[in-house]
């Protein structure tokens, strides 16, 4: 069979509207709410607490944003204010998620902070309890941990929240891959002591942009209010006591966040049916989808993954800002079906190359199961045991065309492609 290349690209994942959000932006003109005050921002704020069954959800312009003051929120509970123009994180270590978005760690250099990065593991691609628990012994001071759950799938949250009790720990929840995903019966988002979830275009359910911070307690809810919308005090005029932000989220973005959440199940249940259609149609090739802790989580499925076993890799390379690879039978790797699946207009991403690995971070910590630190490039395995996770995953793993729209028959020629590769 002769495959032609698509004729309209297929997306990784793009923005899926419904046309509803248009009356909720109209409605913003009508009653003249241009503004970040306004029905669509209170909604939409309701429909995420009923949705995810937190108390409070303040909407902000991003997911990066929410990050921000999730952490300067917990840092502020457990060091104090800082003096302005200082960062609430000075001095202090935070361990995150190593094998993730940026945005997932950068705001704890926004405050000043130094992250250690938390190796991966395999069952669910997310923070390893036992290499967090090492953590903890060589470095027992640390009081914050960020975690992400990566492609809407559910980190080991009990084990998490464990060690983090046991340590007197804060958790920051990123669930900015994961709306609507659930570990035991419940919403993530809600396992940490602050959590956020994002509207980026390419996510789960989109405003354009947008995010918010979720949140029990009502005070901090208020102090969040206050603070991204530049943290004006009680009085007649513009009275200052703290430091300020302009991040709180558009009444016309919101329009169209409101005109989205009630299709979140839908999309779920459109990303499942990829994720299964792949795992079916790749059966019998040397390669797995990713994983999830079935009797416990239902993943968000946002984007489907594959990983090729360590014997069927093919030799590739991979410098800063380049790569290499030898074509082999019966092999591949995953620059081999980037390269391809892209040739015929298809869209597929590398695995989030890890924290540790990124030269902005690398003098960093960083903390695998064993408790050794970094491996040498490329040297992740010895004798059988593998040293680092996330750089494993990041070599062999890679993120399939998984955009609501695609076609079984769309996603049949992707899986026949992938078949070439290895043939
Ligand atoms: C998208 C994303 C973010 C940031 O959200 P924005 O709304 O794009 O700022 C944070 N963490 C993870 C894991 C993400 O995928």
């Amino acid at each position: 069979m002769e495959i032609k290349p698509f004729e309209k690209k297929l997306y990784l994942a793009s923005p899926t509207s419904h046309g509803e959000e248009l009356k909720f932006i109209q409605e913003a003109f009508d009653t003249n709410w241009l503004s970040t005050v306004g029905a669509n921002i209170n909604e939409s704020e309701k429909l995420i607490c009923e949705k995810i069954g937190c108390k409070n959800a303040i909407a902000l312009s991003s997911g990066t944003a929410a990050l921000h003051l999730a952490i300067r929120l917990a840092a502020e509970k457990l060091y104090g204010q800082p003096k302005v123009g200082h960062g609430a994180l000075e001095g202090k270590k935070v361990f995150c998620s190593d094998m993730t978005f940026d945005a997932t760690v950068n705001p704890v250099a926004y405050e000043g902070g130094e992250a250690v990065f938390i190796d991966t593991e395999y069952d669910t691609w997310n923070m390893s309890p036992k290499a967090l628990e090492k953590a903890f012994e060589i470095y027992p001071d640390v009081k914050m941990v960020v975690v992400a759950h990566l492609y809407g799938t559910p980190g080991k949250v009990k084990e998490l929240r464990q060690v983090c009790d046991k340590h007197g720990a804060l958790i920051i929840e990123d669930a900015a891959e994961s709306l609507g995903a659930t570990y035991e019966g419940k919403q993530t988002g809600i396992f940490g002591d602050v959590g956020i979830i994002s509207f980026n275009g390419n996510k789960i359910i989109t405003g354009t942009s947008g995010g918010m911070l979720l949140v029990d307690d009502e005070e901090d809810a208020n102090k969040i209010r206050k603070w991204s919308t530049q943290a004006r005090e009680d009085a007649p005029w513009y009275q200052h006591e703290e430091l300020g932000y302009n991040y709180r989220m558009s009444n016309i973005i919101a329009g169209m966040v409101r005109g989205q959440i009630p299709h979140l199940e839908e999309h779920i249940a459109q990303k499942k049916a990829i994720y299964y259609r792949y795992k079916e149609g790749l059966k019998g090739l040397p390669v797995s989808m990713n994983p999830f802790d079935e009797g416990k989580s239902e993943p968000n499925y946002w984007l489907s993954c594959l990983i090729i076993d360590r014997d069927a890799m093919c030799r590739q390379v991979r410098g800063e800002k380049d790569v290499l690879y030898v074509t082999e039978t019966g092999k591949s790797c995953p620059t081999e079906i980037l390269e391809t699946i892209a040739k015929y207009n298809a869209e597929g991403r590398p695995i989030w190359k890890p924290m540790h690995m990124q030269p902005i971070y690398r003098m960093n910590g960083f903390v695998t199961e064993n408790g050794t630190g970094r491996a040498r490039s490329n040297a992740y395995i010895d004798e059988g045991t593998v040293l680092d996770v996330g750089m494993d995953i990041f070599e062999r793993g890679l993120c399939l065309p998984s955009d609501n729209k695609m076609t079984p028959e769309q996603q049949d020629v992707i899986i026949e492609i992938i078949k070439r590769c290895f043939s």
